[in-house]
């Protein structure tokens, strides 16, 4: 669903210039869940948004389901991006002012979807998380676990192929991150491919692979896909 080949990226230019990856190579496939650990300014964040299309590498190509990013105009890639991937972050990002299931269903409409079907897509993705009966709640009118439920259900409307997740536990306790891991796993079991970012590696077991990046380098690809168990033990060797 994922390739990365050589991808780098400098923010700024000159002395003031930081290179935040440096030739990173990255495959993920679909039904695949591959973790993202590394320590604080190591790049992790600039991976995703560059995977994402977020922002452009500075070298290298992105390929989306076989699409090289860089041969798209700008509005395809934004199409491409709209349709195919989907982010969850830390904060959650929903919008106070509209309901859970108006959360999910403004961006389809924004993208030319008719009301009642977006509103019909949104239902089964909030369905999928749980809370099909939260539908008219307001954000504030939900727990925390229950919004990152809800910008998962965002996230993964409409069939999304590729599932970006920016810490997305950080800010929850312990029960409602394993919640969020579950969906995200779920979501990799009927066939998207998910990159999670986290400092946890409780949360980093879940993941079929781990990825450490370090001064925007992947220094581990990891193991080839086996199960939680080998991760575990793979986690600890790379220490070394
Ligand atoms: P954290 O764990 O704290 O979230 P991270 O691994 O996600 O860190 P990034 O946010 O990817 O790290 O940042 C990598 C480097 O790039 C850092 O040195 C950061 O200061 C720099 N950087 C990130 N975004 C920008 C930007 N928009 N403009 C300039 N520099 C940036
Ligand atoms: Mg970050």
């Amino acid at each position: 669903v994922l390739e990365m080949r050589q991808v780098s990226k400098t923010y700024g230019s000159g002395t003031a210039a930081v290179q935040a990856l440096d030739a990173v190579d990255l495959a993920v496939r679909a039904g695949e869940l591959v973790a993202v650990m590394g320590p604080s300014g190591s790049g992790k964040s600039t991976l995703l948004t560059i995977a994402g299309s977020l922002e452009e590498p500075s070298e290298g190509e992105v390929w989306i389901e076989g699409t090289a990013l860089s041969e798209l105009s700008r509005n395809k890639r934004a199409r491409l991006r709209r349709r195919q991937i989907g982010y969850v972050f830390q904060d959650f990002n929903l919008l106070a002012g509209l309901t859970a299931v108006e959360n999910i269903t403004m961006p389809l409409e924004l993208d030319g979807m008719k009301a009642k079907q977006a509103r019909r897509e949104g239902i089964r993705a909030l369905e999928e998380v749980g809370l099909a009966d939260r539908a008219g709640s307001f954000p504030d009118e939900l727990s925390g676990g229950m919004r990152q439920r809800v910008a998962i259900a965002r996230a993964l409307v409409g069939d999304r192929r590729l599932l970006l997740a920016d810490e997305p536990t950080g800010a929850l306790d312990s029960d409602s991150g394993e919640g969020v891991m579950r969906l995200i796993r779920g979501a990799c079991r009927n066939g998207a491919a998910a990159v999670l970012v986290t400092h946890d590696a409780q949360l980093a077991a879940w993941a079929d692979r781990v990825v450490f990046v370090r001064d925007g380098r992947v220094i581990d690809a990891g193991p080839e896909p086996e199960g939680p168990e080998s991760l575990l033990s793979s986690g600890r060797e790379s220490g070394r």
